[in-house]
């Protein structure tokens, strides 16, 4: 049923990308047959997952329950066995913590006192677990992009104190705006020192009462819409010992002109300091304004669940190809203006939990592989990556055997496409695997256009990724066979503005789906010839992740 002939690629994309060219040797892959994918799985486990029955799929909620009978049934028919010993689960022990009664944020001691809307204007949320969260007249202190990188000479909390404090944080980083990739933060791509998770993390090892993140379109990559949809109702976090005693008692998000209006108020520009705050050397300034807001937490703990399944190899069971994808989606949220209050997640993600569903079927008719292919549908990615965290800190494979992997997260509706998209282009040797399996379909791999928006830190191959397994993350592109690029972006800026994350992610009968079954056989042949080869692709020379991998295949 498989390969026969062999392929042999040449070592092109290691010139590139700043790595250290190595001598070139030819990569032999094995030829994967054409699998039989069903269109019908994909349709099916699709709606299903995102009809309302499931409520958005919540962690915690009733719509966790169906969306695990589900999946464990669909694997099971599929013929794939549980993958964590006798059972389909890995426990996920989280927190869900929901602020309610929320104050609205005032703001004294500048030209004028004002008073800041929950919801609309501002967005707050805890990390610890307490049920009564107040910070009262907490001095502000603007920290720029809130960045204390020492590698890159970098401290934005250089000669400050923000103990007890609340810190007002730019979004992105430094580097933003810049056109091409140079720069102490890597030109325009975003770094980790960009997203969310950095800044509330940053802040709270230096003490602060609070970080408010400035939401700016652009640079956050989301509109306020989506702020205020995803920091609302409940919110999902690790269980840790301390129950969150080391976090800032406040995490929040300001509009941008909310934030003009502070700045205003404390007699700075917001635009000034703005651009005062890319350059090397920022020094954080005190705005001589006192922040308050108060809240309770209705807190509730339990165990979410990753669901595995494996297929287990014939010859080298004992290594493993691993497929990611998350079920969760944010649950139910801010209604639409007809009253809809369910964020279905058709696209983000049941198509990619559905993917995992059909491409269990095919490996599974295509016979036993060499290698073991592990299927990982994994929880409370919307809130920060928890489920895949959780399984790379605890893996049930060991990260050692774990030869690569393939995250699927969002499936674009446009049609087919001649051009796939990779998220972290040139960063391992899977870019090799990729190229040889799009060959026989004439379609090419392009960089995401857009690295600033920092796609790369924003799924579950990261957390895999952070610990040294080459993970390959990348979807259709927008060069659409029939339209070109202009119907591929039509489709693309309806999707970001009318229904990512939103009430209206919703199951369509009328997709095409034929877009989506050509990328599916590309996930499909990418991990099949990882499962079918000796090889062990490693991050290429100088990536940040390569210490890990060599490690982790060191055995330490
Ligand atoms: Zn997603």
């Amino acid at each position: 049923m498989l390969k026969r002939s062999l392929l042999v690629l040449l070592v092109p994309s290691l010139a590139l990308a700043g790595c250290k060219k190595i001598e070139e040797e030819p990569l032999v892959l094995p030829e994967i047959a054409a699998p039989e994918l069903s269109v019908e799985t994909m349709k099916a486990v699709t709606e299903e997952l995102s009809s309302d029955a499931f409520e958005g799929r919540a962690p915690g909620t009733p719509g966790e329950e169906k969306t695990l009978a589900l999946l464990t049934a669909k694997f099971e028919a599929a013929g794939i066995e549980p993958g964590n010993g006798e059972s389909w689960f890995q426990d996920v022990p989280l927190v869900s913590i929901e602020a309610q009664n929320v104050s609205p944020l005032t703001v004294t001691g500048g030209s004028e006192d004002m008073s800041f809307a929950y919801g609309s204007e501002m967005v707050v949320t805890s990390y610890q677990e307490q049920p009564k969260i107040d910070v009262a007249d907490s001095d502000m202190v603007f920290v720029g992009y809130g960045v204390n990188a020492p590698e890159r000479g970098w401290n934005d909390y250089a000669d400050v104190d923000v103990k007890g404090k609340t810190v007002v944080i730019l979004v992105n980083d430094p580097d933003f705006g810049t056109d091409n990739l140079e720069g102490e933060f890597g030109g325009r791509a975003m770094t980790y020192y960009g997203r969310w998770t950095y800044k509330y993390e940053e802040a709270a090892r230096q003490g602060a009462a609070a970080a408010l993140i400035i939401h700016d379109t652009a640079p956050a990559a989301y509109g306020w819409n989506v702020v205020e949809s995803s920091w609302s109702g409940p919110q999902f976090y690790a269980q840790s010992a301390n129950g969150g005693a080391d976090q800032t008692k406040i995490n929040g998000w300001i509009q941008k002109d909310v934030a003009a209006k502070i700045f205003a108020a404390a007699g700075q520009d917001l635009d000034a300091q703005m651009i005062a705050a890319k350059k090397k050397g920022f020094k954080a300034v005190d705005l001589g304004l006192k922040a308050s807001s108060s809240f309770e937490n209705t807190i509730s703990k339990m165990d979410s669940k990753n669901v595995v399944g494996v297929l287990k190899g014939k010859t080298r069971p004992d290594e493993y190809v691993i497929y990611t994808a998350h079920w969760d989606h944010l649950g139910r949220c801010k209604p639409a203006p007809d009253g809809d209050d369910i964020c279905n997640g058709a696209v983000d993600n049941a198509t990619g939990t559905a993917a995992l569903v059909a491409l269990a079927e095919a490996h599974v008719k295509a016979g036993a592989p060499d290698r073991s292919i592990v299927f990982l549908a994994v929880t409370a990615e919307e809130s920060g990556l928890l489920g895949s965290k959780y399984y790379a800190d605890n893996p049930i494979y060991p990260l050692g055997q774990t030869v690569g992997g393939v995250n699927m997260d969002a499936f674009g509706m446009a049609g087919p496409a001649k051009n796939v998209i990779v998220v972290g282009k040139g960063k391992s040797d899977l870019d090799r695997y990729l190229d040889a399996a799009l060959t026989g379909d004439g379609r090419v791999s392009e960089a995401e256009p857009t690295p600033e928006k920092g796609f790369y830190y924003r799924s579950d191959h990261f957390s895999f990724a952070k610990q040294g397994v080459p993970m390959i993350y990348f979807e259709g592109g927008e060069d659409l066979v029939e339209g070109g690029r202009e119907a591929g972006e039509a489709v693309g800026k309806d999707y970001t503005e009318n229904r990512y994350h939103g009430p209206k992610d919703e199951y369509d009968p009328n997709w095409n789906w034929d877009g989506v079954m050509g990328d599916l056989k590309v996930y499909f042949t990418v991990a099949r010839m990882l499962a079918m080869t000796e090889d062990w692709p490693n991050w290429n020379e100088g990536d940040e992740f390569r210490a890990a991998r060599d490690k982790s295949r060191a055995g330490d």
